[in-house]
């Protein structure tokens, strides 16, 4: 499932099973005589027939034997109570011959069916970040919905933050193996790599899967309680959390997310938020308490032992493999390097699947399958982009660019907004020794 970059791949089974190959070959050698879904057809009819005669040459014989009831003197032979049932035997004899051959050609008929099932998606899932991590992974937990996640960028485990050590930075201080991904590691710098990022000015944006989940800061705080009230915030938050700081009733240990308080704070840090105290400032113990937004103090990280604890660990971490390129699941796929650049919607306005660009420059339609649904998860501005490419969107600016309307939705694109962070900068009155290790 590594990369796919032509409809084949895409279809076929992955490449890592070793009997790919011969599957293939075998498909192939049939595929010269009558087509894939023809020959499922047939082998169904075939049996379904065979199966059919058996059972009614049985219900005969049942009949022929019920009805000879006059007693006798000698054995009555079985085709002599029903004349059918030289023909039951024959029916029976073919059906086993026939499951044998279609014994031999098991893996064959594998291939087929896997084919005609990964032809069409009952969820494809656009942007691999936080939001779409969770999707996927919550949607391929029912084993039959098939389940597609596209994503623009690449990936490896050490960027979700993944299997601790690959990619460590060699170091005899970097006891934790941290990776340049990691917080409060090198990440700063990574939030600086173009090489992850989408070419946008003035934004970092990252390309890969995890999101901005593999650049972000990992502060672990909660936000946005406008429309959620905060004990139902609070309900969903100790749901999921694994905490390791200090017991509090605002943190939970039982959960799969995993945070932490910072597992390094350095002198100058505690010096200022001292000075914070000093000047009136309030401490702040935990600014996920209520009340405790406000003050000075530091925050908890979505981290364990400093490592990197992103969306996308905790969510595909587990069902991706070490290089985040196969997954354990039957029912998911995984498209990197892969762009979505419009969804295809037909004239009744119905979802058919969506238009994909894969690294290669190659382009291909992949397609829902009925009642199927396109999840949109492509961050704050690829995803109005997607929609607005779809025809979705202000009607007059999409005109503006020539693009067909297929639903006037106004709001699309509009309300962007973000969080401004103001940097202090201070200067120490007193000369203070820091250890920059
Ligand atoms: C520098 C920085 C620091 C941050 N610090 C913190 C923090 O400390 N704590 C915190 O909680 N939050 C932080 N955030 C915010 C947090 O990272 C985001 O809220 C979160 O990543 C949003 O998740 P998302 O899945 O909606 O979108 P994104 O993370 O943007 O993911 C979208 C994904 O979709 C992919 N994609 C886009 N378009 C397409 C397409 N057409 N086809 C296929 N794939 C596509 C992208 O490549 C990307 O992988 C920070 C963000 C940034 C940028």
């Amino acid at each position: 499932m590594a990369r796919h970059n032509e409809r084949s791949e895409l279809l076929a089974p992955s490449d890592a099973d070793p009997r790919g190959g011969a599957r293939r070959a075998l498909s192939k050698s049939f595929g010269r005589v009558v087509g894939r879904r023809t020959r499922i057809l047939i082998s169904g009819l075939v049996v379904a027939l065979l199966v059919a005669g058996c059972f009614i040459s049985f219900l005969h014989y049942q009949r022929g034997a019920a009805m000879a009831t006059a007693p006798t003197s000698r054995l009555v032979m079985p085709d002599e109570v029903c004349p059918h049932f030289n023909v039951l035997k024959l029916f029976t004899l073919l059906l086993f011959l026939y499951l044998a051959l279609l014994w031999r050609e098991i893996e064959w008929l594998t291939y087929c069916f896997s084919c005609v099932r990964w032809s069409q998606f009952d969820a494809i899932v656009v942007g691999g970040g936080p939001a779409g991590a969770v999707m996927a992974k919550l949607l391929s937990d029912d084993p039959w919905r098939r389940v597609l996640l596209i994503e623009a960028g690449n990936t490896s485990q050490t960027q979700l933050g993944g299997k601790v050590g690959r990619g460590a930075i060699p170091s005899a201080l970097n006891v934790n193996k941290l990776t340049p991904f990691d917080v409060p590691f090198y990440w700063t710098n990574v939030a600086n790599t173009l090489s992850v990022h989408w070419a946008y000015p003035d934004v970092n944006i990252a390309k890969a899967l995890g999101g901005c989940g593999i650049h972000n800061a990992m502060l672990y705080d909660r936000w946005g309680m406008n429309r959620w009230t905060w004990a139902k915030a609070r309900e969903i938050y100790l749901g999921i959390e694994d905490y390791d700081g200090p017991n509090s009733s605002y943190h939970n240990t039982q959960g799969f997310v995993r945070t932490s308080p910072p597992s390094m704070i350095d002198d100058v840090s505690k010096a200022f938020v001292n000075a914070c105290e000093q000047v009136g400032i309030p401490r702040t113990v935990d600014f996920n308490a209520p009340g405790g937004r406000y003050g000075a103090g530091f925050y908890d990280f979505n981290t364990r032992n400093g490592v990197r604890e992103s969306a996308a660990k905790s969510f595909l971490g587990p069902i991706l493999d070490d290089n985040a390129a196969t997954s354990n699941r039957e029912n998911f796929r995984l498209l990197l390097d892969t762009t979505v650049t419009k969804i295809t919607i037909n004239d009744a306005n119905v979802t058919k699947g969506v238009e994909v660009r894969y690294g290669n420059g190659t382009g291909q339609i992949i397609r829902l399958a009925e009642h199927g649904k396109v999840i949109l998860t492509a961050g704050a501005i690829n995803t109005p982009k997607v929609l607005m490419l779809s025809g979705i969107g202000h009607r007059d600016m999409l005109q503006k660019v020539r693009l067909p309307v297929k639903k006037h939705l106004p709001r699309v694109g509009m309300n962007l907004q973000d969080h401004p962070v103001l940097g202090v900068t201070f200067q120490c009155v007193s000369p203070f020794n820091v250890d920059l290790e």
